[in-house]
């Protein structure tokens, strides 16, 4: 039985995103009325691969537990055909297992599993990491007994393997895994920067940017967060689940998509300054602003100055 936290889901976390990947898998059991509704008892575990933020998970199954006993365990073929959902791991859980491994083939010819394998060796080449995951044309059926047993172990749940990584987080698991596995593999990269496809970084524009700190408040995973005394944005590259919130809410859309990210920021979560303010007192109603140039009003007062300059005339005349 598939479950759905839809605390998780972007969509309760911002009424206007726009996500609904998990209804074109299941169309029958989502919907999207003033918020999302889920009928969990026709979800199949498709969903679980695709969801950005985590929301599924299965009773029986346990992907990210099954994704850290495979990486231990001496097979590096993975079975469409066997027990295992291959289409529960998420582009995240490939890679940690391709990484982990050093060969890993996939023998599937489900749309979600291909789409996730291709995003996996984008990764991989954008890098430029050597491993690859290969496919295989014929079903492995001599397999199917292995896939068994690692899914019956998977079942007995070793807590022991899980107690690593944090499932109650708001980061998904396989992200978490995914960010450990690439701690240890970035002494063999010779540059660690480069441009790709599944992870985002993100630039604040500072012409735009007032502080309102709406995309702060926001973020459901707090990768963006302000310094104590409220003058720089910090990003956390390792926190975002490229949800878009922040872009979305944004009311001067000041904020972009960066696709060139360092994997030592992914993988540590460095924090990265997006923006410095100089906030100063407002000559007029002294409340503090962040000054843009050599103004002494903040833009409120000065619009309210603009927008009632026939009285301010007349009570100079006076
Ligand atoms: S895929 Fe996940 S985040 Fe997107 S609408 Fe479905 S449950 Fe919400
Ligand atoms: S980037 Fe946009 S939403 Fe975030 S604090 Fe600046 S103006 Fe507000
Ligand atoms: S930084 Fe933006 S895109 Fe990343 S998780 Fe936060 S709101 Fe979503």
């Amino acid at each position: 039985m598939v479950n759905f936290d839809r605390y998780r889901c972007l969509r309760t976390d911002y009424l206007y995103n726009e996500c609904s990947i998990c209804s074109q898998i299941c169309p029958e059991a989502v919907s999207f009325e003033n918020n999302i509704t889920v009928d969990e008892s026709k979800l199949d575990t498709r969903v679980l691969g695709v969801c950005p933020a985590g929301s599924f998970s299965d009773e029986d199954y346990d992907p990210h537990l099954f994704t850290i006993k495979f990486a231990n365990g001496e097979e590096s073929v993975l079975d469409d055909n066997a027990t295992v959902p291959l289409h529960t791991l998420t582009t995240e859980h490939l890679l940690t297992l391709i990484l982990r491994k050093g060969k890993l083939t996939v023998n599937s010819d489900d749309p979600i599993v291909l789409d996730n394998l291709a995003k996996a060796n984008a990764f991989l080449e954008e890098f430029g990491f050597t491993q690859r995951i290969e496919t295989a044309e014929e079903s492995v059926k001599s397999r199917r007994d292995f896939f068994k047993k690692v899914f019956k172990s998977v079942r007995q749940q070793d807590l022991e393997l899980t107690s690593v990584y944090d499932y109650e987080s708001r980061i998904p698991v396989g992200r978490q895994m995914l960010r450990n596995t690439l701690k240890e593999q970035l002494p063999n990269l010779t540059d660690t920067a480069g441009e790709n496809s599944l992870l985002h970084s993100k630039s604040i524009e500072f012409a735009g940017c007032d502080n309102c700190g709406e995309c702060i408040e926001f973020c459901p995973t707090q990768a963006l967060r302000l310094s104590e005394d409220k003058t720089q944005i910090y990003f956390l590259q390792g926190d975002c689940i490229d949800c878009g919130i922040c872009n979305h809410i944004c009311h001067s859309d000041a904020i972009k998509d960066e696709t060139r990210i360092d994997l030592v920021e992914f993988a540590f979560n460095k924090a990265k300054t997006l923006i410095t303010h100089e906030l100063i007192p407002c000559a007029e109603c002294k409340t503090p602003f962040p000054r843009k140039g050599d103004e002494r009003v903040c833009p409120r007062c000065n619009s309210f100055i603009s927008e009632h300059s026939d009285l301010f005339t007349m009570a100079r005349d006076i």
